[in-house]
């Protein structure tokens, strides 16, 4: 089987299946016209986020057999138009749990304690003490909108912190899970109206887009902190600017946008606030996670070949 790698992966899942005898092309930097010219060779495709499957590339590859993701989500993928013509979809959700969760405390504790502008003003030869006044998240409440894979972990690293936690989800788990984890429900408007933290672990789907958007901004806490590391358009990003520039909310913290990387000059507006740290969608972006993806991938190819799925 012929397997085009589209985007980079760690060397290790690489390895274990040309160990297996698949024949592999790594063409990491391929742009959109290119891998619709050439598509056609392949049965197997893998990409990460950079690489966009839609249904032209889909149509154009008529010897797929499956697409896999090295990791988590998959709005990069037409997974519809792919089921569709038989294609096997693999990714693996598995793997972003710690990197994410630890990225959420990195960032709201640089915005609390101002850490990335202390370091960017001190690089320029200053001494901001005097701007530095932070607060604890210790006795805060932290409301958590998604309560999966990442957001448990968000949960349990904020229980560290001597937080509250409450969460909303459209399936509320075994009460044993809330007990086990100190963790309490809260339909989603009432934990807006409660959070001092708002931590969004929820996929983009059509019931999540603008989930959070002028009205629910409007309901959030004043002085409330929003982050987002799942999608940028879970959020009206428009909306939220008008908020933090308004000062009801205290700040932001953002993993992910709309577009990525932002071009509208209201995007830039947003990220050069001085109330609102961003980075570059590395949420997963750790040797662990990406080692993991690229190893459990390989693994359930190799699987899916063996039980004839593919
Ligand atoms: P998960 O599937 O384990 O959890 C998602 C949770 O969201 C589920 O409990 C689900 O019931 C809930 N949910 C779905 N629709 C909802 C809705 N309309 N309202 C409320 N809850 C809803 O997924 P996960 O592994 O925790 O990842 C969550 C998301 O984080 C992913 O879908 C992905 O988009 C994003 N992510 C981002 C990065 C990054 O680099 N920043 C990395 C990994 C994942």
């Amino acid at each position: 089987m012929k397997i085009l790698i589209a985007d980079e992966i760690s060397s290790e899942g690489i390895d274990i299946l040309r160990k297996a005898g698949f024949e592999l092309d790594l063409k990491f930097d391929i742009t959109y016209d290119e891998l619709k010219k050439i598509i056609s060779n392949y049965e197997g495709l893998v990409v990460r986020s950079r690489t966009k499957v839609d249904n032209d590339i889909i149509e154009a590859g008529v010897n797929l057999r499956f697409i896999g993701r090295a990791g988590v989500g998959l709005d990069n993928i037409d997974v519809k138009a792919a089921e569709a013509k038989g294609i096997v979809v693999l990714n693996t959700p598995e793997i972003a749990a710690s990197s994410v969760s630890e990225l959420v405390f990195g960032m709201l504790l640089s915005l609390i304690r101002k850490i990335s502008v202390c370091d960017r003003l001190m690089k320029m030869g200053e001494w901001p003490k005097k701007l530095a006044m932070g607060f604890e998240l210790k006795g805060k409440t932290m409301g958590i909108i998604g309560f999966g894979r990442i957001g448990r972990e968000v949960a349990k690293k904020a229980k560290a912190f001597e937080m509250r936690v409450i969460y909303y989800d459209i399936f509320r788990p075994d009460s044993s899970v809330e007990r086990e984890l100190g963790v309490e429900f809260f339909e989603l408007d009432d934990l807006l109206k409660t959070s001092d933290v708002v931590t969004l672990h929820v996929p983009l789907t059509p019931q999540t887009k603008y989930l959070l958007n002028e009205e629910k901004f409007k309901i959030m806490k004043k002085g409330a902190i929003l982050i987002n590391t799942s999608r940028g358009a879970v959020i009206d990003n428009k909306a939220l600017l008008k908020y933090l520039k308004s000062g009801h909310l205290y700040g932001a913290c953002l993993d992910v946008f709309e577009n990525e990387p932002p071009k509208e000059p209201w995007e830039k507006e947003l990220i050069s606030l001085e109330n609102v740290v961003v980075t570059p969608h590395i949420g997963s972006m750790t040797i662990e996670a990406q080692k993991m993806a690229s190893i459990l991938l390989a693994n359930k190819i190799i699987e899916a070949f063996a039980k004839k799925s593919l």
